[in-house]
């Protein structure tokens, strides 16, 4: 393919939660057994209400969807109490991040970011061209101080994921008001916000008042996450007018499915099952937290639904959990090869992941370290 862009083909690629299906065919389970705990999806499924929805939208998949999403953006705005015209949504937050990405970054320009911060800011910075500025972290926490001063003329981006993925920490509120107050107000802040909704609500900074402010601010959040709609890849960002309007020039007309759109709506009223989902986590937190303890593992405390935790050789771990018909993920992709990040599931597949970790640890004595 000699006519590919170079920069194209030097892409490194991302490595996702690997699929139920495929483990069980390599190792011969039945795909009911295997628990996936690596894409922090949400184990208790999506709301009973969205699955009504999207079984009574099954019969009208012939039409196109509504390309300016009205009733979901609507309902968006009532909701976090921002004007309707800033909210754009996407083929899940990703698409977002793409589409951030090509509207600001181009040859020349700088993408300033964590060095453990969800690393597909690093990949589409890539993709076009431009170069990204990785700030390492303070004690597995963005350290908005360094990133200020990476900050430069070339600077179009800057991410700030919060509760963060991998590490599953936060920035406090003071640190996200210092930052503000400081960066030039022509540069892009972005706030991924994938996992707020499982996040303490008074140790969040409240971001959404910097769009009613009018600052260059786009908030990016998900149905993948706390909604338990990764399936159908739908998420907004919530931005001014005149970010949303270049988010909407690059923007396909259909990038999100009917589908996708009336079960969002139907999930954002289900306040029960959002209870039910914080509920399962609080529980898992802790339970987690006191047998890594038990164990002797050392792990980082997490604000979202899922655990960084140090066993020593996490790509192994990884491998001989799969044995065990556990999927979790390893960490050597973001510079952490003695980590695994396990998702916070029921209270069955935690307790399945910690005997099988434990297992796996008596069993190999030193063997990962
Ligand atoms: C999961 C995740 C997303 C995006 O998920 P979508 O399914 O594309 O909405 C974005 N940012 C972070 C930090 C995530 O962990």
């Amino acid at each position: 393919m000699q006519g590919a862009k170079h920069w194209i083909r030097d892409l490194a690629v991302y490595e996702p939660g690997k699929p139920i299906e495929e483990t069980a065919r390599e190792l011969g389970f039945d795909p009911e057994e295997v628990h996936k705990l690596a894409s922090n999806e949400n184990a208790i499924g999506p709301s009973p209400l969205a699955v009504i929805a999207m079984q009574s939208m099954a019969a009208k998949m012939h039409r196109y969807p509504d390309g300016g999403g009205y009733y979901l953006r609507r309902e968006l705005a009532r909701h976090l109490d921002v004007p309707a015209e800033g909210i754009v949504l996407g083929n899940g937050s990703n698409e977002l991040i793409e589409l951030l990405s090509h509207v600001f970054v181009g040859p020349g320009t700088e993408v300033v970011m964590s060095d453990r911060a969800f690393i597909v800011y690093k990949l589409t910075a890539a993709a076009y061209q431009g170069e990204a500025v990785v700030v390492p972290m303070k004690g597995y926490t963005h350290d908005l101080e360094a990133m200020l001063a990476a900050v430069t003329p070339r600077t179009r981006l800057v991410y700030i994921s919060n509760p963060n993925n991998p590490t599953g920490t936060m920035v406090a509120p003071e640190a996200v008001e210092r930052f503000m107050a400081a960066v030039p107000d022509d540069i892009a802040v972005v706030f991924d916000e994938a996992y707020v909704e499982l996040a303490a609500p008074e140790r969040c900074p409240d971001v959404l008042r910097y769009v009613r402010e009018g600052r260059s601010v786009f908030i990016l959040r998900t149905f993948s996450k706390a909604y338990g709609l990764a399936g159908l890849r739908i998420g907004y960002a919530v931005t001014t007018a005149a970010g949303a309007e270049l988010l909407n020039r690059v923007r396909q007309p259909f990038n999100v499915n009917a589908m996708a759109q009336v079960a969002a709506l139907a999930a954002l009223a289900d306040e029960a099952h959002l209870r039910r989902t914080r509920g399962m986590l609080v529980r898992g937190r802790e339970y987690l937290m006191t047998e890594f303890t038990r164990m002797g593992l050392n792990f980082v405390p997490s604000e979202a639904n899922f655990m960084l935790v140090e066993t020593g050789n996490g790509r192994k771990v990884f491998q001989d959990l799969q044995s065990k018909r556990i999927i979790v993920r390893p960490m050597d992709g973001y510079g952490m090869p003695e980590m695994i990040r396990i998702t916070i599931g029921t209270d069955e597949e935690n307790r399945s992941v910690v005997r099988a970790l434990e297992e796996l640890l008596k069993q190999e004595g030193m063997g990962y370290s």
